[in-house]
């Protein structure tokens, strides 16, 4: 299971897939480019949010 945040809703859809075309079902961009995460993790490698961080 993959999942991508759509860049231009900001919403978040899922698929089995990460191959092919991915269309957000939600605003119907194409976000194929967009880096997927799988289902463990929520966000794609690179992305994942800075929890040494306090504010
Ligand atoms: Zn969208």
């Amino acid at each position: 299971m993959y999942n991508k945040l759509c860049p231009w809703c900001d919403r978040r859809s899922y698929s089995a897939t990460q191959e092919g075309i991915w269309n957000c079902p939600y605003c119907g961009e194409d976000i194929t480019s967009t880096p997927g995460a799988t289902g463990y993790n929520k966000y794609p490698p690179g992305h994942e949010p800075k929890q040494d961080e306090k504010k």
